[in-house]
C-alpha cells in the first residue's frame, strides 16, 4: 500500500486442503479498522457465520499485526489473535508478546487467517512467501517448551515459533498458546480452537521490511519515552514488572483470595517481588525492542522432574489467581503452578478461577475427596498442582473443571453458581471490583468478558458512592485501548508513559494519514460497537451484562470492608444505561441502525 506501512495483504489458509491464497484489501478498509483487535474483528465479523461451534472447522483463527509491528516503535514486539472463543462462544481477542507479528509482517503480510481442520497434525510454517503445512505427528503431546526448541532446530534461524500444549490439543477451553516460551494468547481458550484444528503451532520468518510513511515521527516518540523511562527511578514497575501489584491491590482490597471470598489477602507479603527475589534471573525473556522489559523471570524446582530446575515467568495475574485465589502463601508453589500451566498451555487466570472454585466446592461439600481423587482444602500446593495436571489432560473432575468455571458450576450444580466467578463465562481476573468504583461496569460489558484489558474508570475510589459519574471515563479508556489494540502496542506501555497522542503520532508515522483524537474516538465507538454487533448476533443482549453473585456479595475483611461492586443493583443499571447512551446503543444493549450507519457499519450488517 503506497507509502503507509500495511502491506495490504492478508494470507489465507485452509488446513483441510492445505491450500494458501492471498486477499488484497482496499485502503478504506485499513484506514477505518487499522490492524490488530479493530482489523481481526473486521474480517472475524465479515467472515463468520453466527452459530458457528467454535470448535468447528469452520472458525477461523486471525493472527493479526498491525501499522507498527516491524518498525522501529516502542513496545510493539506483541501480535494479536482474533477467534471466536470456545469458553464463552463469543468474539475473542487476544495479544501475546514475541516476535511472531514481526515476522509475519516481514513475511509480507498483515495477517494470516487459518480455516478449515488438517486431518493429522500439522505445523503451519511460513517463510517469507513459502508456506509450507509440516507434520506435527512427532511434536503431539510435548509441552510448549519442548515443541518450541524442536521447532527452532528445524526450522531457519530467525524464525518465530508460537504453539500449544497438550491442554489445547485436548480441547480444554482455558487452553492458551506459548510464543517463544514465556508469553501467552491467554485468556479464552484459543490454543484449543488450534488443537480443533490439528494444528500444533505457527511458525513465520520474514525478511523484507516495510518502512515508515514518516520514521522521523516514529523515531521522535520512541527517544522521547526511552529518555524518560531511563530516568525514571524507585518505580516498582520498573524494577519488578507487575508482580509490584500484588502490595497496591492488596491495599486497595482488590487482591483476590479463596475464590474472591476477599479483596485481601492478610499472607500477601509472601508473593510481593521483594520476598521473591531470592529467585529472581532476570528480564531476559522480554518481548523483542521492548524497552521496558517486564518479563521477569524465577527459578523453581520442575514440579514434574524433582531436583532439575526451570524458569517461571510469573506475573501479577497469576500470583493473583494462582496463589491468593487458592489461599496459597508460597511463591514456589506459585512458580511452579505457573510453570506447568505455561508448559501445559493452560491459561493461569483460567485454571485458577476454576481450582479455587473446587477448592470452594469442597469445603462446602459440594465434591467430595472420592470425587477429587484427593483432599483440596484452600492452600494446598500439592493438590492445586494435580488439578492442573488433571484439568489439561482432562482426567476425572479435571474433564469438569475443563469446560470452564460457568459450564463446571452447571454440571455440579447444588448452588454452586453462587461461586463461580465468571462473566459470559469468561473468568474473573486479579481485580476485584469491590475495590474499584464503576470496574465491575468495565467486566459486566467486556466484549470478551470479565477481562481486565477493557478500560477502567477513572478512579482510585472504592465503590461507596454511585458509580454514574465514572462511567463516561471508562468509555474513553475503552477507546484508548482499542486503539492500543490495533496498533499492538503493548497495554503496558502506560507505566513508560506512553501517551494516547504519542500513539496517534505513531499511527500517523507510520501510515502517513492524518487521524485525530476525534477521529480516533469515532474508531473506538466504531470496534466497540463492531465487536458488539458480533456478540448480539449469538444472542447477548442487556441480560448478559451483569456481574456474577460472589462480587454483589458484600466484602466482610481488608480496605474494602462493606462494599459491593456497586452501592446496589439501582445504580448498576443506570450505570449501564448510561454506556449504551455514551455508545449510542438502545437500552436492551443492541446498537441502534442510526449508530450502526453513523460509524460506517451499515454495509457489513
Ligand atoms: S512491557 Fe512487558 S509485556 Fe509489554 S512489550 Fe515489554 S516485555 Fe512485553
Amino acid at each position: 500500500m503506497e507509502g503507509a506501512s500495511w502491506h495490504g495483504k492478508i494470507l489465507r489458509v485452509d488446513l483441510t486442503d492445505r491450500t494458501s491464497a492471498v486477499e488484497n484489501l482496499s485502503q478504506k478498509i485499513y484506514q477505518d479498522y487499522i490492524g490488530g483487535k479493530g482489523l481481526g474483528s473486521y474480517l472475524l465479523y465479515r467472515d463468520l457465520k453466527a452459530g458457528i461451534d467454535s470448535l468447528s472447522k469452520d472458525n477461523i483463527l486471525l493472527f493479526m499485526t498491525g501499522p507498527l509491528q516491524g518498525l522501529s516503535a516502542p513496545n510493539v514486539g506483541r501480535w494479536t489473535l482474533v477467534t471466536k472463543s470456545p469458553l464463552t462462544g463469543l468474539y475473542l481477542d487476544t495479544h501475546c508478546g514475541g516476535p511472531l507479528g514481526r515476522e509475519i509482517k516481514n513475511a509480507g503480510y498483515d495477517a494470516i487467517a487459518v480455516v478449515g481442520k488438517s486431518d493429522v497434525p500439522i505445523t503451519l510454517i511460513i517463510n517469507d512467501s513459502n508456506i509450507e503445512f509440516r507434520n506435527a505427528q512427532p511434536l503431539w503431546g510435548k509441552g510448549t517448551h519442548e515443541a518450541t526448541h524442536i521447532l527452532h532446530e528445524q526450522t531457519a534461524k530467525g524464525s518465530a515459533v508460537y504453539v500449544i500444549g497438550p491442554a489445547g490439543e485436548n480441547l480444554v477451553l482455558s487452553a492458551t498458546g506459548c510464543c517463544e516460551l514465556a508469553h501467552q494468547t491467554g485468556r479464552g481458550g484459543a490454543g484449543a480452537v488450534l488443537g480443533s484444528k490439528n494444528l500444533k503451532g505457527v511458525v513465520a520468518r520474514g525478511t523484507s521490511k516495510l518502512k515508515a510513511a514518516d520514521p522521523t515521527a516514529i523515531r521522535e516518540v520512541n527517544r522521547t519515552v526511552t529518555k524518560i523511562w531511563n530516568e525514571k527511578t524507585g518505580y516498582g514497575f520498573k524494577e519488578y514488572g507487575t508482580p509490584f501489584l500484588v502490595e497496591i491491590s492488596n491495599e486497595r482490597g482488590q487482591f483476590p483470595t479463596r475464590n474472591f471470598r476477599n479483596g485481601y489477602f492478610d499472607e500477601y507479603e509472601s508473593l510481593t517481588p521483594e520476598k521473591m527475589r531470592e529467585w529472581y534471573i532476570g528480564a531476559h525473556l522480554s518481548c523483542p525492542h521492548c524497552i521496558m522489559r517486564c518479563t521477569h523471570a524465577y527459578r523453581t524446582e520442575d514440579p514434574r522432574c524433582p531436583g532439575t530446575e526451570v524458569e517461571s515467568t510469573v506475573e501479577y495475574e497469576t500470583l493473583g489467581l494462582l496463589g491468593g485465589t487458592l489461599g496459597i502463601n508460597n511463591a514456589q508453589c506459585v512458580f511452579q503452578l505457573n510453570h506447568l500451566c505455561d508448559d501445559l498451555g493452560l491459561d493461569t487466570i483460567g485454571a485458577g478461577s476454576a481450582i479455587g472454585f473446587a477448592m470452594e466446592a469442597y469445603e462446602r461439600g459440594l465434591l467430595s475427596e472420592d470425587e477429587i481423587g484427593f483432599p483440596l482444602p484452600f492452600g494446598d500446593c500439592e493438590g492445586a498442582k494435580k488439578l492442573v495436571e488433571m484439568i489439561a489432560a482432562r482426567e476425572g473432575i479435571g474433564a469438569v473443571l475443563a469446560k470452564g468455571t460457568r459450564l463446571a458450576a452447571k454440571e455440579i450444580g447444588k448452588g454452586s453458581e453462587t461461586f463461580a466467578v465468571h462473566v459470559k463465562g469468561l473468568e474473573v481476573p486479579a481485580w476485584d471490583p469491590r475495590g474499584k468504583r464503576g470496574m465491575g461496569l468495565s467486566y459486566a460489558t467486556g466484549d470478551v468478558g470479565a477481562s481486565h484489558l477493557r478500560g477502567w474508570p477513572q478512579t482510585l475510589d472504592n465503590p461507596d458512592t454511585s458509580a454514574l459519574d465514572v462511567v463516561e471515563s471508562m468509555v474513553e479508556q475503552r477507546y484508548i485501548k482499542i486503539l492500543r489494540d490495533s496498533l499492538i502496542v503493548c497495554h503496558l506501555s502506560y507505566h513508560l508513559p506512553l501517551s494516547h497522542d504519542q500513539n496517534i503520532s505513531l499511527l500517523n508515522g507510520a501510515t502517513g494519514l492524518n487521524y485525530d483524537v476525534e477521529s480516533i474516538s469515532i474508531f473506538g465507538q466504531r470496534i466497540e460497537t463492531l465487536t458488539r454487533l458480533f456478540n448480539n448476533r449469538e444472542g447477548v443482549s442487556r441480560k448478559d451484562d451483569v456481574l456474577p453473585p460472589r462480587l454483589w456479595e458484600s466484602e466482610t475483611h481488608g480496605p474494602a470492608k462493606g462494599m459491593k461492586s456497586f452501592i446496589d443493583q439501582d445504580d448498576f443499571e443506570r450505570s449501564l444505561d448510561k454506556y449504551y447512551e455514551l455508545l449510542g446503543w438502545g437500552m436492551d444493549g443492541i446498537p441502534t441502525r442510526k449508530t450502526i450507519e453513523k460509524l460506517g457499519l451499515g454495509s457489513q450488517i
